[in-house]
């Protein structure tokens, strides 16, 4: 026998495909950026039409925002009768781009069996719109609860969240005076809590050297070859030194438990897209673009400086040597405590709803609890959503019906434990 919470979720499974529908066919990509006015309607009617007070905040002169590009969010407040703690629900509702390998129509929404496919079904409308419908039957469940809950849906997480949460909580947004609990529902597995992330740190690298005719480059100075040094470098020294660290953040996959490093692009030289034959020229620049992950063990200081004590190194030893370092973006980690409150109770919320133990884990790569934490200054925030994370940003991506619901049915029950007095 359900309890009465989880029975009127229940009732709700047609209302959540169609609501899961209606926001994967509106085509939010980004990059650009698109429609994402539209999507925000579409949450804020809904919720106004609850009682909610809405609020559509546009991020102006965020990275991105233009007047034909708009970065556009919504946050809907709803007060219940009685003083209490704030529950804020906060889910992007931008997607990645299509790429390569859909039999599907990927802003059909299409229902097959249990599966609702479309891109950003399972990274995150599916775990946005688990979260409306458990604030809906919430409330019908529920009128007369203590404190206040909180939806959101914002702009730019899969380009680093400036124009959503970041903004969003630079304003003030995720003051702890008003929100004291967050939820991201983002693809875990419905098993799952996500304390949190690694950090990151980008940097473009470019060597020097002289340009001379390419029949008698010893008169010139390669900085393609200066360039492969620097990555003999990386391959003795720092790719080994980067699997040695272990982090004791419960990383998924295992792999990501060590710092790791993409090299992203290289490029040397005259322009590779171009007609005819290249001109014979000793290349006088190479840069690379680095993607620094590190751990919660390690500061982005040190990060930076092992780098570049590298290439001071390779000054010492190598003749016009020369490189400039720039650096592009840095995130810094962030880690939940297990013992924080929204930790505790959708905990338990899973062991009641699912009848299993919850896992802990963190994401290899960020989202934007980085900005509640760092920028709010909020600790008591997870990611925990339906869907399988493997499939985010894949072709065919899909959430599960039963995957929502059930993950509903949690976000419900931890509404009960934090909001019934
Ligand atoms: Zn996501």
């Amino acid at each position: 026998m359900p309890d009465a919470l989880s029975h009127r979720i229940e009732t709700r499974r047609d209302a959540l495909i169609a609501l899961t529908q209606a926001l994967i066919r509106i085509p939010t990509l980004n990059p650009p950026g698109q429609h994402y006015r539209e999507i925000c309607d579409l949450l804020q009617a809904r919720l106004a039409a609850r009682g909610f007070d809405t609020t559509l905040i546009r991020a102006e002169g965020a990275p991105g925002d233009s007047d034909r590009y708009p970065r556009w969010n919504l946050v809907a407040r709803h007060e219940g009768p009685r003083p209490g703690p704030c529950v804020h629900f906060n889910s992007h509702h931008d997607v990645v781009e299509l790429g390569a390998g859909w039999t599907r129509d990927p802003f059909a929404a299409d229902l097959e069996g249990d599966r609702i496919y479309g891109r950003g079904a399972c990274d995150m409308k599916g775990g946005l719109a688990a979260s409306v419908i458990a604030v809906e039957a919430f409330l019908d469940q529920h009128p007369g609860y203590c404190g206040a809950i909180e939806l959101s849906a914002t702009a730019d997480e899969e380009t680093g969240g400036y124009g959503g949460v970041a903004h969003l909580a630079q304003q003030g947004w995720f003051a702890p005076e008003r929100v004291q609990h967050v939820i991201i529902p983002e693809p875990l597995d419905k098993h799952r809590i996500c304390l949190g992330h690694r950090g990151g740190w980008w940097a473009e690298i470019e060597t020097k050297g002289e340009i001379a005719h390419g029949s008698m480059p010893f008169l010139g100075d390669c900085a393609v070859r200066h360039m492969g040094a620097v990555l003999s470098a990386f391959e003795e020294h720092l790719f080994p030194a980067m699997a040695q660290r272990r982090t004791d953040m419960p990383v998924v996959p295992e792999g990501a438990r060590s710092s790791t490093m993409n090299i992203n692009s290289i490029h040397g030289g005259q322009p590779d897209h171009h007609d005819g034959l290249p001109a014979h020229c000793v290349p006088d620049s190479c840069r690379i673009v680095i993607d620094r992950r590190f751990l919660m063990e390690e500061t982005v200081e040190g990060v930076r400086a092992e780098i570049v004590a590298l290439l001071e190194d390779l000054k010492t030893r190598r003749p016009d040597f020369d490189y400039e370092l720039r650096e592009l973006n840095r995130v810094l980690p962030s880690m939940t405590d297990r013992t924080a409150p929204v930790v505790t109770t959708v905990a338990a919320a899973i062991t009641e709803m699912l009848g299993v133990d919850p896992s802990y884990v963190a994401s290899p790569g960020s989202y934007d609890q980085k900005h509640i934490d760092r920028i709010g200054r909020l600790k008591n925030c997870i990611a925990y959503g339906p869907g399988v994370l493997e499939l985010a940003h894949k072709p065919d991506e899909w959430i599960g019906v039963t995957d929502m619901l059930d993950s509903a049915r949690v976000m419900g029950r931890s509404l009960e434990k934090i909001l019934l007095a």
